[in-house]
């Protein structure tokens, strides 16, 4: 598996296109301000892109979702149903920032947790982790090596939880509940900042280590 990062627009925010080498089947993930580039992989690799998948429906997240269309036009749009309402929200998730941003093209299919998502020879497994927007997702690969987690857990720290939907204890939970279950090793590709592991962020992250007054582990 190949996961190639487009880091964009005013947020920094990550998106990933992720390759199932073998077959040229890929999937976009959260594309955001640097979904044009990554766009421009897909038609210059070849590549059949099966979808787009959401991590959730913040602007940063989902800004760039028309310019992945531009060049996969029937590519199915999958989010889970409690992100839908921000999702169409979009023109008012801007105005909030002082930004405006035009209309995407509407979601296709529903994610649910313990769905597995298929592509290729590669699999995902999702896992539901509402608290940062309610109806967050994370994208996990059947050996558990990799998760694109979205903005739940970053580099020492954790998702904001105070634009509407938010809520800290919630994210608390799924973070303790679907993130620390995970082997240490597994990487966490997030929605912004450089990738981590889960034992990094486990031993060290200030907001999940009791020591620094952190509420978990
Ligand atoms: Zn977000
Ligand atoms: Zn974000």
């Amino acid at each position: 598996m190949d996961i190639r990062t487009f880091t964009g627009g005013g947020f920094g925010e990550n998106a990933y296109l992720v390759v199932c080498e073998e077959s040229k089947v890929a999937v976009a993930i959260d594309p955001g301000g640097g979904a044009s580039d990554l766009a421009r992989d897909i038609v210059r690799d070849e590549l059949s892109l099966q979808a787009i998948l959401l991590t959730h429906a913040h602007l940063d997240h989902i800004e760039g979702v028309s310019d992945v269309r531009a060049v996969a036009p029937e590519a199915p749009i999958w989010l889970h149903r409690a992100d839908f309402g921000m999702y169409q929200a979009l023109p008012r998730q801007a105005a909030m920032f002082g930004l405006t941003a035009e209309a995407q093209p509407t979601p296709t299919h529903e994610l649910e947790h313990g769905q597995r998502y298929e592509f290729g020879t590669c699999a995902f497994d999702v896992r539901f982790t509402p608290g940062h927007a309610p109806g967050h997702v994370m994208f996990v690969t059947a050996d558990q090596s990799v998760a694109i987690s979205g903005d739940v857990v970053f580099m020492g720290s954790i998702g904001r939880t105070d634009l509407p939907g938010g809520d800290l204890a919630t994210l608390m939970k799924s973070i303790r509940e679907q993130v620390l279950t995970l082997p240490d090793e597994t990487v966490l590709y997030s929605g912004h900042g450089p990738p981590t592991t889960v034992g990094h962020e486990r031993v060290g992250n200030p907001f999940l280590v009791p020591h620094y007054g952190g509420e978990l582990a």
